[in-house]
């Protein structure tokens, strides 16, 4: 048996992350009564939904007409046409619900005159199913709603006495023999104690993998552990080929500046002066949907009307809003500006660049979070005691490209959901799994072997060689060229490397050094999956935009890529797209024929 001690704590639910989706998982376990415990490796007010600037869509009608029809409408072309019905359905229709929710929580939205939740325009939001000019539907906290709710959704599950273990790092799941979830295995980082926690229901609530890349927006400390550890437990990851670019990373930094700063009435411009977005997107223009705007500002700088000394950056212009609005609406991107890169917003344009910003692909789900692992006769199967929720999981909602603020109400529609279902299905007075000790030791060899790790290289030069050769092979622009060299370094080079990694910390006491080793252990399975579904997939969908097969091909590839990683190697494997809807047009859903596939502009 393993040399470590442990703690065993029991739980109905428990709950790994604290972001906007955890939290709000947590609280509605614990509203229903069901004993529940969130462990996070950051405090939760630090997780990564603390720096959501721009907003949660909801199709409210608050500052002109919408409709969850509008909203789903909008979702299913933006997804171009990879999300599942069902779950973009169930994300428009209960976003209203969860919004209000939010607001009696005490989120302090932004106000319209009449004391109305303020809402903004945001790229590929629009009315009439898409002929109809944009629509005010992502309402806001100024440019620090991710902050207004992550506050919130603490205090209220604190009120709630669910239970928080902060600065505990998951290891892994522990699992029975025939796959049933039956808890994690965490390491308290600040006394180095060890801890099993036993439950009837797991929820991977741990985040993107944006640091799979060298510029990306999001968080040190977005590194993909769930992910990481679903893949170790033999289960897929779906969608992973598709990967986020926000247009407007800070050149330079990769801070993130906010669609919102778009939705407010900011453009981008080439070296020409020129506002080049009106040539691409006629009706929408800078408000295009993000994969669009990143790849036209790809192809500005390409084609020599790059702006700055070395000509690779594009400039978003806001010093023609007014300085009392830009104080008002967007103060936290004016100080971002100022800092990151020395520009005064109501006076210059801010130089920004298309950075890795959100990740599409994750551990699959249905909508109630419930996770998959499809069988050869049942693609919609389930992993028992477990569920994945926010950017974790990819339920699929926002199928080969995200629309700006779908996320901040996917993490509370979809953590509210799998409250509900948790209530439906956990019982409280049932026993708690007998722990698999063989898993449970897997686990714990694991960590012990990375901790004595006595390689050649060092976890950080490891980690920058995966950041580089994703950045370089898996960016906005793809080839058969760039993706097959992707693939033969990432499986062939890099990750093989894994074997040889240096630790020279052995100590359990707040070793960052044996910490990031276990992220990077996380990080690499999600690059690989990435670039390995990329390089199969031969269309151009969403976030994909493959130059060797432009078009989007729906006869071949409208279906999920599922891809089981094993050490450097990836399997795909693919699921089909759910079609059907929750409801029918009689029964007061959308009409199939409003969301039938056709050429997806802006
Ligand atoms: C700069 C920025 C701005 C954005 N703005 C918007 C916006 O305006 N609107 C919008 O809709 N979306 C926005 N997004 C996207 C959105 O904010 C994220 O997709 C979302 O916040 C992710 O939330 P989450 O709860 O899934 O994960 P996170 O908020 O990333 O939280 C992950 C949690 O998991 C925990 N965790 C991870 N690994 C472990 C482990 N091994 N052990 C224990 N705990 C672990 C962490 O401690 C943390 O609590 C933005 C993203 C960025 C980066």
């Amino acid at each position: 048996m393993s040399a470590y001690e442990y703690e065993t704590h029991d739980y109905d639910v428990v709950v790994v992350g604290a972001g906007g989706a955890g939290l709000r998982a947590t609280l509605g376990m614990a509203e229903q009564g069901l004993r529940t415990a969130c462990v996070t490796k950051v405090f939760p007010t630090r997780s990564h939904t603390v720096a959501a600037q721009g907003g949660i869509a909801a199709s409210l009608s608050n500052m002109g007409p919408d409709h969850w029809q509008w909203h789903m409408y909008d979702t299913v072309k933006g997804s171009d046409w990879l999300g599942d019905t069902d779950t973009m359905e169930y994300l428009a229709r209960e976003a209203p619900k969860a919004v209000y929710e939010l607001e009696h929580y005490g989120v302090p939205f932004s106000r319209t005159e009449e004391g109305k939740i303020y809402q903004r325009p945001f790229g590929g939001h629009t009315t009439e199913f898409g002929e109809g000019p944009p629509v005010q539907r992502t309402c806001a906290a100024a440019d620090r709603t991710g902050h207004a709710i992550l506050h919130t959704l603490y205090g209220q599950s604190l009120k709630q006495k669910a239970e928080f273990f902060i600065e505990y790092f998951a290891i892994d799941l522990i699992m029975s023999e025939d796959g049933q979830c039956q808890g994690i295995l965490a390491w308290k980082l600040d006394d180095g104690t060890m801890h099993v926690f036993n439950a009837k229901m797991t929820v991977l609530a741990t985040g993107g993998y944006g640091r799979a890349f060298f510029s990306c927006t999001s968080a040190h400390t977005c590194t993909g552990d769930g992910n990481g550890m679903v893949a170790r437990a033999g289960l897929p990851l779906q969608d992973m080929e598709f990967v986020q670019f926000h247009p407007t990373g800070i050149y330079g930094a990769g801070c993130l500046i906010t669609e919102g700063a778009r939705g407010e009435g900011g453009y981008l411009t080439n070296s020409e002066g020129e506002r080049f977005m009106e040539r691409y997107a006629p009706t929408y223009k800078d408000l295009a949907s993000r994969d669009v705007v990143s790849r036209c500002m790809t192809i500005e700088i390409r084609e020599g009307r790059g702006v700055g000394d070395e000509k690779d950056h594009i400039h978003l212009n806001l010093s023609h809003i007014p300085a009392e609005t830009l104080h008002e609406r967007l103060p936290g991107i004016s100080e971002s500006a100022r800092i990151f890169s020395g520009v005064d917003v109501t006076k210059e344009p801010i130089p920004v660049l298309p950075t890795v910003h959100y990740n599409m692909g994750g551990i699959p789900t249905n909508y109630w979070g419930e996770v998959l692992n499809p069988t050869a006769d049942n693609p919609d199967a389930v992993a028992p005691g477990l569920m994945a929720v926010g950017e974790a999981g990819c339920a699929s909602v926002h199928g080969a490209n995200r629309l700006g603020s779908n996320s901040l109400i996917d993490l509370v529609v979809f953590g509210r959901a799998a409250a509900i279902r948790a209530g439906q299905i956990v019982d409280p007075a049932a026993p708690n799994p007998t722990l698999n000790k063989a898993s449970l030791e897997k686990a714990f060899e694991r960590f012990d072997a990375l901790r004595y790790a006595k390689g050649a290289i060092p976890t950080a030069e490891l980690r920058l060689e995966m950041q580089k050769t994703m950045q370089a092979d898996a960016a906005v622009f793809r080839t058969d060229k760039s993706l097959a060299e992707g693939v033969e370094k990432m499986t062939g080079t890099v990750a093989p490397k894994m074997a040889d990694l240096a630790v020279t910390d052995r100590s359990l006491v707040w070793n960052s050094d044996l910490m990031e080793t276990l992220e990077l252990t996380n990080l690499m399975p999600n690059a690989l999956a990435t670039i390995v579904a990329a390089e199969a997939r031969k269309e151009s969908r969403g976030a994909h935009a493959h130059e060797d097969y432009p078009d989007r091909d729906d006869a071949n590839w409208r279906k999920h890529s599922l891809a089981h990683v094993e050490g450097n190697k990836v399997t795909l494997d693919y699921r089909p797209v759910h079609l059907d809807p929750l409801t029918t047009a009689e029964e007061g859903g959308i009409d199939l024929k409003k969301i039938a596939p056709k050429k997806r502009v802006y």
